[in-house]
């Protein structure tokens, strides 16, 4: 009997479910291949729309897709593991649920946020996995309920102050759908917050926002939305977060109520164990082929890889790049197994969408600029086709209309354990 070639695909995100997919597509009738995926989520998480869980715009279930019911029907074996350990020389990576031998493997196991060593990450939000959207939310909301009875005016203003630390699309979008809970939602309820004592901030430290968007779209972006009455502050490293308060490289201080943290990310921290060079932020470098220089059958894809040689563009830490880069690695896998030279990754962005909230966006696709409420309909087009099943598009779907029409369900499900207010022993967020 011939023995099993054993293809390990890490992370289900992005770049490892499309490499997967595509893998079984190519090997569908051939049982001498042994296709594993590994994540320790159960589910595929569908980040574009991360930043309209804070807001209780959409419900956190709705983005997020089960890897049982995209594995349906198919054959390929999912583990539900945490990776802990990569041996490259011995060809074995180490899992909670012990050792895989691997023949081919793809590495896919995405970021983790980036606090560029500031003092006090403890008193910050990420907004990297649903639990942090779903903390986030809960938190956010708490705030509000304290804010709605609080006597001095000054410690009100404080805690109405919200502050986003990081000026990427991540960052506008998120603020922008904090501008629309809180003057959309918030202001017309609790009658203790009056929508002049809200500031929404956003703190760049470089010169520019939404760098990688085109420079017209970006500065209509931010003007749109200090029209709104976000306030932006560019050139503003944070270098200190307390508990209400951050501090500016410049000395300066700012009370704040909440700091949600977007600032960047930095490839997954098992990746400093390979013995490969690597960016600085941790991503390692690859091959145009998309593998570890040396090691022919190890593919680093998405967040994790940078490809040598490549244009900027070309391997920026977005999703169409990691699928891309996906199809390409299952590709090679394929050759490899059938003893055919590798194809080297040629890829051309698409574009750029970045919402500004609802009813409006900015939109760079393929050639065509758009912002406004026509960018607003395309970017929510776009997301929904592209959300994994067809289950979440209605849920989805069904969730924006009906934000349009009723308010936004804005209970707070759990008591949230960083809350200053509920803990003082804490000295919590
Ligand atoms: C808030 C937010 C908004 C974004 N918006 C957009 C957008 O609008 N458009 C866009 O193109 N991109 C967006 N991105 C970026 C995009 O999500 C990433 O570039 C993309 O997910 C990278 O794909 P990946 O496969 O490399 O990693 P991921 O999709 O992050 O997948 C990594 C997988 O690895 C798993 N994993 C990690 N560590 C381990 C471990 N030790 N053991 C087992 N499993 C592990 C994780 O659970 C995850 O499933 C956004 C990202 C964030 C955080």
């Amino acid at each position: 009997m011939t023995p099993l070639t054993c293809i390990l695909v890490l992370g289900a995100g992005f770049g490892g479910l499309e490499a997967i997919t595509e893998l079984e597509r190519r090997f569908r009738d051939d049982t001498s291949v042994e296709l594993l995926l590994v994540d320790a989520k159960n589910f595929f998480l569908f980040t574009p729309l991360l930043p309209q869980i804070p807001s209780s715009y959409i419900e956190p279930r709705h983005i997020v897709q089960s890897i049982r019911d995209i594995r349906r029907d198919r054959r390929f074996r999912f583990l539900r593991a945490q990776v802990t350990g990569l041996d490259l020389t011995q060809r074995r990576v180490s899992t909670t649920v012990g050792d895989l031998p691997y023949d081919y493997l793809i590495i896919a196991l995405g970021s983790v946020p980036n606090f560029f060593g500031i003092e006090g990450r403890e008193h910050c939000f990420p907004l990297y996995s649903l639990e942090d959207g779903v903390l986030l939310r809960d938190h956010l909301l708490d705030l509000l309920e304290h804010a709605d009875h609080e006597s001095d005016p000054e410690r009100k203003r404080t805690l109405l102050t919200l502050t986003v630390v990081g000026g990427g699309y991540t960052g506008v979008e998120v603020v922008a759908e904090l501008r629309d809970l809180l003057f959309r939602h918030v202001a017309p309820r609790y009658g203790g917050i009056p929508v002049e004592d809200v500031k929404l901030l956003l703190l760049e430290a470089g010169p520019e926002i939404l760098v990688g968007v085109d420079p017209k779209l970006a500065a209509r972006a931010r003007r749109k939305l200090e029209q709104k009455g976000i306030e932006f502050r560019t050139g503003a490293m944070v270098t200190t977060v307390r508990p209400g308060e951050v501090e500016l490289k410049s000395g300066e201080k700012i009370a704040t109520g909440l700091v949600i943290w977007t600032a960047g990310v930095r490839a997954n921290l098992l990746l400093e164990s390979l013995p490969v060079e690597r960016n600085n932020v941790g991503r390692v470098f690859v091959t145009p082929e998309l593998h570890l220089p040396d090691y022919p059958r190890v593919f680093a894809i998405g967040d994790n890889a940078v490809v040598r040689g490549a244009a900027a563009e070309q391997t920026v830490q977005v999703a169409p790049v990691a699928m891309e880069q996906a199809r390409l690695a299952a590709e090679n896998v394929t050759r490899g197994v059938a003893r055919l030279p590798y194809r080297s990754f040629d890829y051309k962005p698409k574009g750029m969408l970045v919402s500004l909230g609802m009813n409006d966006a900015v939109v760079n696709l393929m050639g065509l600029k758009l912002s406004g409420y026509g960018a607003w309909l395309l970017w929510n087009t776009v997301h929904l086709l592209k959300l994994v099943g067809l289950k979440k598009q209605f849920q989805v779907a069904l969730d924006w209309s009906l934000a349009s029409l009723f308010p936004r369900d804005t209970s707070i499900i759990r008591r949230p354990h960083r809350c200053r207010f509920c803990h003082p022993e804490s000295g919590g967020a």
